[in-house]
């Protein structure tokens, strides 16, 4: 009976990970943008940071060691991430937006009590669309969402 929602899942804390940040760096600068050593902390905090973290998260990290930066360049920052490719953007109905430097196609489970978020890599494609049911859109992306009480929130 269970087996018939085993997903096969298999998780893995970040299997696709971004670029590294020299690597980052020279993107952008190739893209006429200007590398601050506040883009380069955030950065590295959104590559070895809390998973799915938040911009608040993000700017919180960064503030510890630069205590001057404001949150509309960590907005900026992740904004420009986002729009190369880099960075997922998450909505998890929550009213504020995570980020997911893991950009390869994956589910994410979310506990509606501690709002813990796991990803899940499926071995098997992700959901299609058949041309026919598409009305000719072009998909640039699928998100699927799993909500429930992780163990720990249960009863
Ligand atoms: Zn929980
Ligand atoms: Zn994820």
């Amino acid at each position: 009976m269970y087996n018939k929602y085993d997903l096969r899942t298999i998780t893995i804390k970040q299997l696709i990970v971004m670029r590294p940040v020299k690597e980052l760096c020279d993107m952008l600068r190739e893209r006429g943008m200007k590398i601050t050593p506040q883009r380069r902390l955030i950065f590295e905090v959104l590559q070895d940071g809390a998973e799915h973290p938040t911009a608040e998260d993000i700017y919180h990290s960064v503030r510890d060691a630069m205590p001057d930066i404001s949150p509309a360049t960590v907005y900026h920052a992740l904004n420009d991430l986002v729009a190369m490719g880099e960075v997922t953007e998450l909505d998890l109905r929550e009213g504020k937006r995570r980020y997911d430097p893991c950009t390869d196609g994956h589910y994410h489970l979310v506990c509606l009590n501690c709002r813990g978020v796991v990803d899940i890599m499926r071995a098997s494609e992700n959901p299609k669309l058949l041309p026919e049911e598409a009305s000719g859109y072009q998909i640039v992306r699928c998100d699927v969402v799993f909500y429930g009480y992780c163990s720990g929130c249960q009863g």
